[in-house]
C-alpha cells in the first residue's frame, strides 16, 4: 500500500520485554475479550493477575506435555500450574522436566528448577532473563537435545530475516551455521563465548524485534546448558562422527 518493499519499518515489535511491550500485550489481550471488559468493566479485568502483570491471558503449550493446548488464565498463573492443570503435565512426569521455553522460541530457556517456581507474569519471567512473550511456552524433557532444538529455532530466524539490517542478515546465518556444528559436536570450547558474544552484537543492534528474538534462545542455551555443549565437543573430539551430518538443513 505504501509503494515500499516488504519489509519491517524501523521499531517494529523491537519493543520486547519493554513497557510498550506491555502495554501492546495487554491491548492484545483485552481485545480478546473487549466485550466482556466492557459488560463488567476494566476494574473487573484488572482484578485478575498481578499489580504489574493484570488480566487474563491464552497460553498455549506445546513440546513434551501429555496434553498441548491453548488456554485463558490469569497473568500470574504459575508456570507449574498451568503444565500440570491445563495441559497433562510433562511426558513422564515434572521429574522428568528438562528446560522450558516460557513465552515462545524468541525468549531464553528457563531450566527445571526454575521452572517449579516461576509465574507467567512479565516481571517474573524477566526477572529470569527470559520473558512472558506470547506465552506460548515450549517444553523439553529430559530427551530433548536442547542444542538440536536452538539450532533449528536458529535456522528458522536465518530463514525470516529480511536481510535489511546487517547484524541481522549475517549474524542469523553465522550464528545457525555454528550451532549445526555445536549438534554434532564439530566445534572448538571457545566458539561458545564467541557465539554468546556474536548474539549480543545482534541483539539491540536491528530495526525490528527479529534480532532479539534469534539471539535470545541462544543466550538461554548457553547459559544454563553450556556443560552440554562442551561434553558434545569432548565427546566428538574422542570420536570425530563420520558420513552425514547429523543435522541436515531444513527444507525451504
Ligand atoms: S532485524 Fe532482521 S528481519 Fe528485522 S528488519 Fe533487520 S534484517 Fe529484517
Amino acid at each position: 500500500m505504501e509503494d515500499k518493499a516488504e519489509r519491517p519499518a524501523a521499531g517494529a515489535g523491537s519493543a520486547a520485554g519493554s513497557n510498550a511491550e506491555r502495554s501492546a500485550g495487554a491491548a492484545n489481550r483485552a481485545g480478546a475479550v473487549v466485550g466482556t471488559i466492557l459488560r463488567r468493566g476494566a476494574d473487573w479485568f484488572a482484578g485478575f493477575g498481578t499489580e504489574k502483570s493484570t488480566g487474563t491471558k491464552l497460553f498455549a503449550g506445546s513440546g513434551h506435555l501429555n496434553r498441548p493446548c491453548v488456554v485463558e488464565d490469569a497473568v500470574g498463573i504459575p508456570l507449574k500450574t498451568l503444565i500440570e492443570e491445563h495441559m497433562g503435565g510433562v511426558r513422564g512426569g515434572w521429574g522428568n522436566l528438562k528446560a522450558v521455553i516460557p513465552g515462545g522460541i524468541s525468549v531464553r530457556m528457563i531450566p527445571a528448577e526454575e521452572a517449579e517456581v516461576a509465574v507467567m507474569t512479565y516481571e517474573d519471567l524477566q526477572a529470569r532473563g527470559s520473558g512472558l512473550g506470547t506465552g506460548t511456552m515450549i517444553v523439553f524433557d529430559k530427551d530433548a537435545d536442547l542444542v538440536k532444538a536452538i539450532a533449528r529455532a536458529s535456522y528458522f530466524y536465518k530463514h525470516e530475516s529480511c536481510g535489511q539490517c546487517t547484524p541481522c542478515r549475517e549474524g542469523t546465518g553465522w550464528m545457525w551455521r555454528v550451532l549445526e556444528r555445536m549438534v554434532e559436536g564439530r566445534a572448538e570450547k571457545q566458539e561458545i563465548d564467541m557465539l554468546l558474544e556474536v548474539t549480543t552484537q545482534v541483539e539491540g543492534h536491528t530495526i525490528c524485534a527479529l534480532g532479539d528474538a534469534a539471539a535470545w534462545p541462544i543466550q538461554g542455551l548457553i547459559r544454563h546448558f553450556r556443560g552440554v555443549i562442551e561434553e558434545r565437543i569432548d565427546r566428538y573430539a574422542t570420536k570425530p562422527r563420520v558420513g552425514e551430518p547429523l543435522m541436515v538443513e531444513a527444507a525451504e
